[in-house]
């Protein structure tokens, strides 16, 4: 569920039209709801009852990648939530958002030996480790820090997520984690390293999954690494089941599994595992909390449908020309007429296609129309591509609306190269 809705006529997000926006800010723009954010926060954590352990509840670690906004992290950091993070620059922003570092969780396979020193001066919850190499190098800066970091590793269970390829982890041809076979081996060489710490094991099968199996069967794998390794002596006090669990994108399509499913079904899974439960949620949380506001350049006839042609393009919204993504498409104003129509931005690539023969509300040139569900993996992953300026972010609140991220200056965006002095006078050839 969202706070997106047509009211009088015209969509809101939550008490503010939407138009008041683009009158406001210009568009393309992309608008949060915050109310959305804090009920998924909330609809997940119920969703988890029952799971505490030593009297603590299980840690939401909200994956950065998704939705790196300071207003949003803000929102997320003041309820209790904590960080998933993948670079030394979402470890910063998590920080600046007032998320403690112990909430922390670093993932990625390729940490650098510089990242690993920040995380361990921030004094972070858990690195996941996703190979020995990396085990080996965070020994050694910890070692020279004289600090400890609390490691788990991150094991491929080798399932299919059933997933877009491109966004599915836990296969063993992927590159992430570490083999499920070599696991024990890979622990007792672990622990063997100074400056180590073991605390946990971790998965993570991949995004917008829509079958609960392909997690429930990592999660039984992942029970009986759990077992193997505290008869081989390792203390195991946490499990990161990551993230993953998928957002409805089209609502002609069966809904993905509520969180109450997963909830009854990770209960299930880690029945008598004793210990904290790590969770890395992003899309579930912050996917349809936002929109991606546009407006209609032109409409421009075509051989079998007409193109709309939207003043935001793939370089806003990557989602569609990266992994195929389907967006519903709106009308803020929706007149009750239908049509079919392609709908494209403005790059001068094919790619920048958002649907092509889709049925939906009839706009026109002036008419502005709403991406749904653009709150995760879209204003994070916009660049400049075509010399774009990146767009803007606003968080709504009830009544209140606030930009939490103003639209680059192109003049900004061409001062940033700079031109040598001899590229003026080259000869045109040797
Ligand atoms: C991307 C990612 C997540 C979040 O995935 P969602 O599908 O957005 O929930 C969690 N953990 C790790 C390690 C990730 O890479």
């Amino acid at each position: 569920m969202d706070h997106f809705e047509i009211r009088d006529g015209a969509m809101y997000a939550e008490q503010v039209p939407l138009d008041a926006i683009a009158d406001a800010v210009g568009t393309p723009v992309y608008v949060y709801s915050s109310a959305t954010i804090r009920r998924h926060v909330r609809v997940f954590r119920e969703a988890l009852a029952g799971l505490e352990h030593d009297h603590q509840a299980p840690l939401v670690a909200f994956a950065v990648k998704a939705n790196p906004n300071a207003a949003v992290l803000s929102v997320l950091a003041g309820l209790g939530c904590g960080a998933d993070v993948v670079s030394g620059g979402e470890l910063r922003r998590a920080r600046a958002a007032g998320i403690p570092a112990e909430r922390i969780v670093f993932s990625g396979v390729g940490k650098t030996a510089d990242e690993m020193a920040l995380a361990l001066r921030e004094g972070i919850g858990q690195f996941n480790l996703e190979s020995e190499e990396e085990a080996r190098t965070l020994s050694a800066v910890a070692t020279k820090l004289g600090l400890t970091a609390r490691v788990a590793f991150r094991v491929n269970p080798d399932v299919d997520a059933g997933t877009h390829a491109k966004i599915s982890t836990g296969r063993s041809e992927n590159k992430f984690g570490i083999a499920y076979d070599l696991a024990p081996a890979a622990y007792a060489r672990a622990a063997a390293l100074p400056g180590l710490s073991i605390q946990g094991v971790a998965v993570h099968i991949g995004s917008q999954l829509t079958d609960l199996a392909p997690l429930e069967e990592a999660f039984a794998r992942i029970g009986t690494l759990i077992a193997t390794l505290r008869e081989a002596g390792h203390a195991i006090a946490t499990a990161d089941l990551g993230g993953g669990l998928g957002v409805p994108y089209d609502p002609t399509m069966p809904a993905p599994p509520a969180p109450a499913a997963y909830g009854d079904m990770v209960r299930r899974a880690t029945a008598g595992w004793a210990v904290r439960l790590i969770f890395e949620p992003g899309r579930l949380i912050v996917g349809n909390a936002g929109v991606l506001l546009t407006s209609v350049i032109r409409v421009k006839p075509g051989s079998q449908a007409p193109f709309v042609i939207v003043d935001a393009a793939m370089n806003d919204l990557m989602r569609p020309a990266l992994y195929d993504a389907w967006h519903d498409i709106r009308a803020v104003r929706p007149s009750g007429e239908r049509f079919i129509a392609n709908v494209a931005g403005p790059v001068c690539e094919t790619g920048d296609t958002f649907a092509m023969q889709r049925g939906m509300d009839r706009v026109d040139e002036g008419d502005r129309v709403a991406f749904m569900t653009a709150g995760a993996y879209a204003a994070t992953m916009a660049s400049t591509y075509n010399s774009r300026a990146l767009t803007p972010e606003v968080l709504v609140s009830g009544e209140r609306w606030a930009v939490v991220r103003k639209r680059q200056d192109i003049e900004a965006l061409i001062a940033a190269d700079s031109v040598p002095a001899w590229a003026l006078n080259e000869p045109t050839e040797d």
